[in-house]
């Protein structure tokens, strides 16, 4: 299946010197994703509270970057009150604009279960030769230096790691290439507490990309005076920055109150966002709905604490002295340990796309030649582990091997 990836706008909108973000939009009618999205057999609930679960990547290349638990316990549970209008701070939504602020019923839960069934954190933690990640999806792949999503259509994906530059985090909207989907999050405005620097301190940094996660647009719609789509979102000029007097009002207000420069879909500092409107949460509700991009999310299960079976003590993936080739290979697969000490007596293991176990090779050389005779031809993930450190290839056996 090849994906159709149409960018519409990158939006390099600065504030102050950051940006809070840019969105890869993907055009609505993404059909031939749509078809291997599995979708629930079943419609949201008018007052229905929807479970979305959560995989947190974190990858590091200074111990710095490798953030505690609890500055991601911190962030969700703030995402949480973001969704649920529990934030200390709707006191500060101005009154004229309270009467549209609104509880989307959405929340959101660390994984518990993982791909394969087995219990997990829900938190991936890897280091990475990268020390500053462009906004160009390269964190998104093990092979690139990043980690590879989780299902999209079970799993809201979330990497946090250090991006260039001052861009914050972005968003892709939904309906895009699965491999893709989900935010990222610059790490050192994820979590919320003290640990962080205003003026992105809250953890607004990802409310604001999980709005457009769940299919918003910024207020002004990327154009001047332009439209989100939204109903009860004003138009205004352009984004706002830093933290406005109410009210703020430009050439194209219809109405004396302005810009609704707290919603968390404008730019204003995290302590100035405080709240989402009724008709944006009934559009990220909508995507939920039955035909929705999200609708596979009402299914999922990966949130429950019963999980098929206790997960293996299973290492981090670390730096391993390992190649393997050639990819694609044929009837032979090669495996070389520079570092012997560091592979001797341990297991290559081969699993094929199913995740089914197809091979295991113990190494007891420095150069390892495997017959890969017997294997069908397609895609494999072989892991190799040791006590500290694992990794992983992805490896494809050609669809013709031998005679012509
Ligand atoms: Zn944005």
């Amino acid at each position: 299946m090849k994906y159709l990836l149409l960018v519409l706008g990158v939006v390099l909108t600065f504030r102050g010197y950051s940006q809070r973000c840019m969105v890869k939009e993907t055009m609505p009618f993404f059909n031939e994703a749509r078809k291997g999205v599995q979708t629930s057999s079943r419609d949201t609930l008018p007052g229905e509270v929807i479970i979305v679960p959560v995989v947190i990547h974190v990858l590091y290349n200074t111990n710095d970057q490798n953030i505690p638990d609890q500055h991601i316990i911190d962030q969700i549970n703030s995402l949480n009150r973001d969704f649920r209008r529990k934030n200390a701070d709707t006191v500060n939504t101005p009154a004229p604009f309270k009467s549209v602020a609104a509880d989307s019923r959405i929340v959101f839960c660390i994984a518990k279960t993982d791909p394969d069934g087995k219990s997990t954190t829900g938190i991936i933690r890897k280091y990475t030769r990268v020390k500053a990640f462009f906004p160009d999806d390269q964190m998104k792949y093990s092979s690139k230096g990043g980690d590879d999503a989780w299902d999209a259509s079970e799993y809201f994906n979330i990497w946090v790691c250090n991006l260039f530059g001052r861009t914050l985090g972005y968003s892709v909207m939904p309906g895009g290439n699965p491999a893709l989907d989900g935010v990222v999050i610059q790490t050192n405005v994820f979590g919320n507490g003290p640990y962080l620097s205003a003026p992105f301190n809250k953890g607004r940094t990802l409310t604001h990309e999980t709005g457009h996660w769940l299919g918003l647009k910024h207020l002004w719609g990327d154009s001047v005076c332009g439209s989100d789509g939204i109903d009860d979102t004003p138009p205004q000029e352009g984004s706002s920055t830093g933290c406005p007097d109410f009210p703020k009002t430009s050439s194209c207000s219809i109405n004396p109150y302005g810009d609704m420069f707290m919603d968390f879909m404008d730019f204003t500092d995290d302590a100035c966002m405080n709240m989402f409107s009724t008709g944006q949460v009934r559009e990220m509700r909508s995507q939920f709905a039955k035909g929705g991009f999200r609708n596979s999310f009402l299914a999922s299960t990966v949130c429950e604490s019963s999980p098929v079976e206790e997960a293996p003590q299973v290492p981090p993936d670390g730096e391993v002295d390992l190649q393997m080739y050639p990819n694609p290979f044929a009837t032979q697969l090669i495996i070389r340990g520079n570092n012997f000490d560091e592979v001797n007596g341990k297991a290559v293991r081969i699993y094929n796309v199913q995740g089914k176990l197809v091979q295991e090779i113990t190494i007891q050389s420095q150069t390892t030649i495997v017959n890969t005779s017997q294997l069908p031809s397609g895609v494999y993930i072989a892991i190799f582990e040791n006590a500290n450190k694992r990794k992983i290839f992805k490896i494809v056996k050609a669809g013709y091997s031998g005679n012509r």
